[in-house]
């Protein structure tokens, strides 16, 4: 059983569908011939990874990298989610914000993780960890440069109802990679309570820290899916619904599959 064997089971097939998708656009519209489609998406890789290079050079001013030296508490729990999720050469960064994010880019390694520094004030140590391990489970699954290639295919010059269907074809995978991404959450933190109040929080902002306030949100995260604005805002979405990512949380953590792969991932070594 490998590590990675969390991710979505769609996944691969939305990404197959995605490209296929693109791939017929090419083949029926006038407007970009084979070659010049190649050229395309190679232009928008390069794009892709200088403007990761410059993200990365404005995160070394702003942002201080985790090290054994500066931030040695949050070593460990780093080397936690690693040692479980094995997503290969990472450097962990924390920005200085108010907001609760974290996100992960780059093409080449080492993958760069970035944490909020709000996160720390808002969550326990199994939180953090769920939220450092979805972030790493992008990274272990390849979300990082697929996005990059996949954008680009996505991105390539077609008439507008074609460039429409292919966007929210590339919408559907990022999807589907939110999926995968926090199953990867839930192994690296071992916990679906844990699991589910770090999203639950990170949907509430860093102002809401009362309980009363946590399951207030949490009720309008559940109301979210039985209208028909939530389900529109969705296929326009990088992301699921909150809802629905905490049922599949739910759902996968009930499995046999989950069971086995976290006694797997807690045996894994640095
Ligand atoms: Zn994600």
């Amino acid at each position: 059983m490998k590590t990675t064997a969390y991710r979505y089971a769609n996944e691969h097939f939305i990404l197959a569908i995605t490209i296929f998708l693109v791939l017929l656009v090419i083949a029926l519209t006038a407007t970009a011939t084979l070659c010049a489609s190649v050229i395309f998406i190679i232009g928008f890789v390069v794009l892709s990874y200088s403007m990761s290079q410059a993200r990365h050079k404005d995160l070394i001013r702003q942002a201080r990298r985790v090290t054994p030296e500066n931030i040695p508490e949050m070593v460990e729990l780093i080397q936690e989610g690693i040692r479980r999720l094995q997503p290969g050469q990472i450097e962990v960064f924390v920005a200085p914000s108010r907001a609760l994010n974290a996100y992960t880019f780059g093409l080449s390694s080492p993958k760069v993780v970035v944490l909020y520094s709000a996160l720390f004030q808002v969550m326990d140590k199994d939180e953090l960890l769920y939220v450092l391990g979805h972030e790493l489970g992008h990274v272990a699954l390849g979300h990082t440069w697929l996005n990059s290639l996949v954008g680009g295919m996505a991105g390539i010059p077609s008439p507008g109802a074609a460039y429409a269907l292919l966007n929210l074809a590339f919408l559907w995978w990022n999807r589907a990679c939110e999926y995968s991404a926090d199953r990867a959450g839930l192994l690296a933190c071992g916990r679906l309570d844990k699991s589910v109040s770090a999203l639950v929080k990170l949907a509430a902002g860093p102002e809401a820290d009362t309980r009363a306030e946590l399951e207030a949100v949490y009720r309008q995260i559940d109301a979210e899916d039985d209208t028909i604005l939530g389900s529109l805002g969705e296929a326009l979405g990088t992301h699921p619904m909150l809802i629905r990512r905490i049922t599949e949380l739910r759902r996968y953590a009930g499995s046999e599959a989950y069971r086995r792969l976290q006694q797997r991932v807690e045996q894994n070594r640095l």
